[in-house]
């Protein structure tokens, strides 16, 4: 049988990450990342063979030329014959996508149509999928969405408490993100505990430079912890999570900020960053709280392990039962310390962990580390690129 794999392309705004991956192997030849799009040293880092090499981007550095050096790459490489499409991450599909969806003219237009939900973040997804779209036009090509796998949310738990023309009128309401890689860890889950996720009532927990959690019940999502924009719910990299709207009336107000600035403060100099004046980084806090004695790095992880532990118990009310937390994301698949420190606060659900097995549970390792009688506490990586390639294949194949 020829080879097919799916090119997976993950726009940001200044980013451009990608993977090749075989779908019959779950193999990933060939993956990297163009960074700083946008600026005189734009450059792109190609993986493949187990060798990383870095081209700059110098003479026009957009995500257009992000893509044109790829696809020399992949063409130098005889690579190009064996992709049978591209599956795109796209963060916002609002109400109107539950599922992934091949990319035609009108669902371009209703992509650009969803933009003012997702300013951040879908107009990068779109530059990515109309740069691929030019250099691959004979290839079909996928929008995965980050909101659709939340879509199955009640509206007790989607709708805010404001007046109802702001749902109705403006699509203002609780979409949830990270879809993917709940659903994926979800059923890796599932697999591990040897049971059918139709069985299952879990809590995921994805901590990585965003962090979300999402009540997952037979399978699908009934709950999630970030809302409207990925803004909202618990502290995370540089995102403060929920904090009362007031303070933002009150800064505007009283304070002399302008509402660009709170945006940028609530959005990249808040959450970690923001508490300890120290870093964004989850290894550097524990570090400096750890090894450094560093009060203010000790005290951004404890809001930080607070909130998320706080979260985890709110996630509770919509689910049957507790069969599971799942922790996955770059925090969650490696720091025993703040597993530990969420876990102790959650001791009047039942749920205790191994202090070896927990730490045990790094660098790409899938783990069991609860006490028997606790609920299972599993450690996932979690795989979005493979969920893009996979759902992207099934739908063309469909
Ligand atoms: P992600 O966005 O999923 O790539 O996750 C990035 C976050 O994972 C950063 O805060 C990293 O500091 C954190 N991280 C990665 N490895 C470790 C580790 N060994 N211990 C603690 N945090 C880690």
């Amino acid at each position: 049988m020829t080879k097919q794999t799916i090119l997976v392309i993950n726009c940001g705004s200044s980013s451009l990450k990608f993977a090749l991956i075989d779908v019959a192997t779950k193999e990933e030849s060939l993956s990297g990342l163009a960074q700083r799009l946008g600026a005189s040293d734009a450059s792109i880092t190609i993986k493949f063979n187990g060798e990383k090499q870095t081209f700059s981007l110098a003479a026009s550095y957009n995500h257009q030329a992000a893509l044109a050096a790829l696809i020399e790459f992949l063409q130098t490489n005889s690579l190009t014959q064996s992709i049978v499409a591209i599956g795109h991450r796209v963060v916002h599909g609002g109400e109107m996508y539950h599922q992934p969806t091949l990319i035609n003219d009108e669902v371009m237009a209703q992509l650009k149509s969803l933009s003012n939900l997702a300013p951040l973040h879908n107009p990068a997804n779109i530059q990515g999928i109309e740069a691929a779209l030019a250099a691959f036009a004979d290839l079909p090509q996928v929008a995965v969405f980050d909101t659709a796998f939340h879509q199955t949310m009640p509206n007790k738990a989607f709708l805010y408490a404001v007046p109802q023309q702001l749902y109705k009128e403006h699509s203002i309401r609780k979409y949830g993100f990270h879809g993917t890689s709940h659903y994926f860890v979800s059923r890796e889950a599932a697999t591990m505990l040897d049971k059918d996720i139709e069985a299952l009532s879990l809590v995921t927990v994805h901590l990585g430079n965003g962090c979300s959690l999402a009540a997952i019940e037979a399978g699908q999502s009934v709950d999630t912890s970030m809302g409207f924009t990925p803004l909202a719910g618990v502290t995370m990299g540089t995102r403060c999570g929920d904090i009362d709207p007031g303070v933002i009336f009150h800064l505007t107000t009283h304070c002399g900020y302008t509402v660009e600035q709170v945006d940028t403060m609530l959005n990249k100099e808040s959450g970690l960053l923001g508490l300890s004046g120290i870093s964004n980084d989850c290894r550097t806090l524990e570090d400096q709280a750890l090894e450094q004695n560093n009060p203010q790095a000790k005290l951004a992880l404890d809001v930080f392990s607070f909130t998320i532990a706080k979260s985890l118990a709110a996630m509770t009310v919509s689910l049957s039962k507790l069969d599971g937390i799942i922790f996955t994301g770059g925090i969650g698949e490696n720091s025993d310390y703040v597993r530990e420190q969420i876990v102790k606060q959650l001791a009047v659900l039942g749920v205790a962990i191994d202090p070896e097995l927990n730490a045990q549970a790094i660098r790409g390792k899938s783990l069991n580390i609860a006490t028997a009688p606790s609920p299972a506490v599993l450690v996932v990586p979690t795989n979005e690129e493979w969920v893009i390639a996979n759902q992207t294949h099934q739908l063309i194949q469909g």
